[in-house]
């Protein structure tokens, strides 16, 4: 986990947001190996392992069908570098395509079990909430596994007002961003507030 990564995590209880604290035992360059993400407000901790921080165990869900990066970087509309896109379920695989056309770091949530961390990636694992602080990240794409009301709401709370959140299917649930584009097997849309 890049450390910098850190700052924007968020324990998943429920109480008032606080920073979690990184606590590393072993680091390679600036990236955390193993260590200990502690909550300063309910004294939770979460381990992180082989790069890996897990804040609860992943839900591995079937998301069938291949998704071509050059498409999901048109539909993200990132147009200038810098910043985090975090990608949730089976897309993290092509985390590193966006993260070299796009120059952002990847956050990659309940990242496919063979994929391991690397410079410009952080992976993190959790059961429900996206351990992430509110309005941080400047895009969410979520697998077609992924897509129902409390994944959308997660994806809804930690992008950034006027950035994107993409699903990789044209069936989503109600929800807060307004819609601006569906098709080929995709749907987008922008936090308007
Ligand atoms: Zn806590």
């Amino acid at each position: 986990m890049f450390i910098e990564v850190a700052d924007f995590l968020k324990c998943p209880h429920d109480h008032d947001f606080q920073p979690c604290v990184v606590v590393p035992d072993k680091m390679e360059d600036r990236n955390v190996v193993s260590g200990v993400i502690g909550c300063p407000v309910c004294n939770s901790e979460f381990p992180i392992r082989c790069g890996r921080g897990i804040f609860g165990e992943a839900e591995l869900l079937e998301s069938p069908g291949t998704v071509d990066a050059s498409v999901l970087l048109a539909v993200l509309g990132l147009s200038s570098p810098g910043g985090y896109l975090a990608l949730v379920g089976s897309v993290v695989d092509c985390w590193h395509d966006l993260a070299g056309a796009a120059e952002v770091h990847v956050i990659g949530i309940n990242a496919p079990a063979g994929l391991d961390e690397a410079e410009g990636l952080s992976l993190l694992d959790t059961a429900a909430e996206i351990p992430l602080k509110s309005s941080c990240v400047r895009g969410v794409v979520l697998s077609s596994g992924q897509t129902s009301k409390r994944w959308f709401d997660e994806a809804t709370r930690i992008v950034l007002p006027g950035q994107r959140v993409v699903a990789v299917s044209e069936s989503v649930p109600e929800n807060n961003l307004e819609q601006i584009a569906l098709g080929h097997g995709m749907w987008v849309g922008k936090k308007t507030n």
